[in-house]
């Protein structure tokens, strides 16, 4: 009998080594692992440099608290603007605590600039932000706030793709807009350009603050640094988490200087957030997908995957409805529940995962190989043959 909580419904399978695109369960199965932590590790299991780049600094020093200046983290942050719209950067641990703080910046904010009552934040109806308490009522889903009472309060919600619904939904009490550019339990919807331009349109226009949650598109998976960057829109606040550790729990909040000045010092705070083992992971990271070519490959990959995704929709229109996505952030929509699909192809040694609309969520490694790609079509294909 496990004593772990029962919060999660769990697959009966375990793993006792990860190399690459590659899972090996303890029954001694092999699998192609397009799930990768749910877009965790975005350079695979095992990734040889980020071990030796962890191994380093565990050598060195591992937490000493944010009371003192951390080398590790000084780098990780300038690369972070360096290459990003932003000025200032906020360590957390995670995806939730990085859209909370997105919220807490906001808020702050306009605090700071003498209005406090500017405090309202909007976001998607049933959107996913994480599940703290705030998170859980800023996604504004019944599954997920069901029982965890009272409401928090200061969230407002508008429809998916519904502009009428979000111009209602504004008052000149809303601090932020924050949005997911592509939703990703939502079902990997993605929000095109001109809807972005638009939102920062309106919000230029209202004085309202743009967060962008990125904590699942960001960190190079759409094949751009950030998802919202082809669009070539400005946001105020980015919350990321997910990809940038690699699969060791980092969280950011990236962020102007314009809203960044209200965060003046004892105004957050965390105890593990910007410890020098994950910043020198994360610094890991950011090494290998800033490498040159490293995005021209991946577009080049996604591209042919794609390709070939949409040849399997053509011969098989009775199963997948639609293919979603940009990047290595893919969906297949199915005509029907997902979840047997996803046991079949788990049966083929495939790993996938569910997203809301009947999408079945394929996020490979972001240096997966054209080769693993053609192992994953070969196996989503014989599931379709063979799919009754
Ligand atoms: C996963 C996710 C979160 C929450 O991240 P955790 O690390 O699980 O707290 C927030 N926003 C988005 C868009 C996510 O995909």
């Amino acid at each position: 009998m496990s004593a772990l909580a029962k919060n999660y419904n769990r697959r009966k399978i375990s793993f006792k080594k990860g190399r690459g695109s590659f899972l090996y369960s303890t029954n001694g199965k092999k699998y192609l692992d397009f799930v990768q932590g749910i877009a965790v590790n975005s350079l695979g299991h095992s990734n040889p440099y980020l071990i030796k780049a962890m191994n380093k600094q565990a050598k060195k020093v591992w937490h000493v608290s944010n009371a003192f200046i951390i080398p590790e983290g000084e780098r990780l942050a300038k690369r972070l603007t360096q290459k990003t719209f932003a000025d200032y950067v906020l360590f957390q641990n995670s995806g939730t605590e990085a859209t909370e703080a997105a919220i807490k910046v906001a808020r702050r904010y306009f605090y700071s600039i003498g209005k406090p009552n500017k405090n309202r934040i909007l976001c998607v109806k049933n959107s996913f932000h994480g599940r703290t308490i705030a998170a859980i009522f800023a996604s504004g889903s019944k599954k997920m706030t069901e029982g965890f009472g009272p409401k928090v309060g200061g969230f407002d919600h508008f429809k998916f793709g519904d502009h009428q619904s979000l111009k209602k939904a504004i008052s000149n009490k809303t601090a932020a807009v924050m949005v997911e550019p592509i939703m990703g339990e939502g079902g990997i919807k993605v929000i095109p350009d001109w809807c972005l331009k638009e939102l920062r349109k309106i919000c230029n226009k209202k004085k309202i603050l743009l967060i962008l949650d990125e904590v699942q598109c960001g960190i190079g998976r759409t094949g751009n640094f950030f998802a919202f960057e082809k669009s070539k829109v400005k946001p105020d606040i980015v919350p990321i988490a997910k990809g940038i550790g690699g699969g060791f729990p980092i969280g950011a909040v990236l962020m102007t200087k314009n809203v960044a000045s209200s965060m003046i010092p004892g105004s957050h705070g965390s105890t593990f957030g910007g410890n020098p083992l994950a910043m020198s992971v994360g610094n890991a990271v950011l090494d290998q997908i800033f490498k040159k070519g490293f995005f021209n490959n991946l577009k080049k990959v996604s591209k042919y995957f794609y390709k070939e995704l949409d040849k399997l929709k053509k011969d098989y229109p009775n199963i997948i409805k639609e293919i979603r996505g940009e990047g290595l952030l893919i969906g297949i929509q199915l005509h029907f529940d997902q979840s047997k699909f996803i046991k079949s192809l788990e049966k083929n040694y495939l790993l996938t995962i569910r997203a809301a609309e009947n999408v079945i969520r394929i996020l490979p490694p972001l240096n997966v190989k054209k080769n693993e790609i053609n192992l994953a079509l070969k196996i989503i294909k014989k599931v379709c043959r063979e799919y009754k």
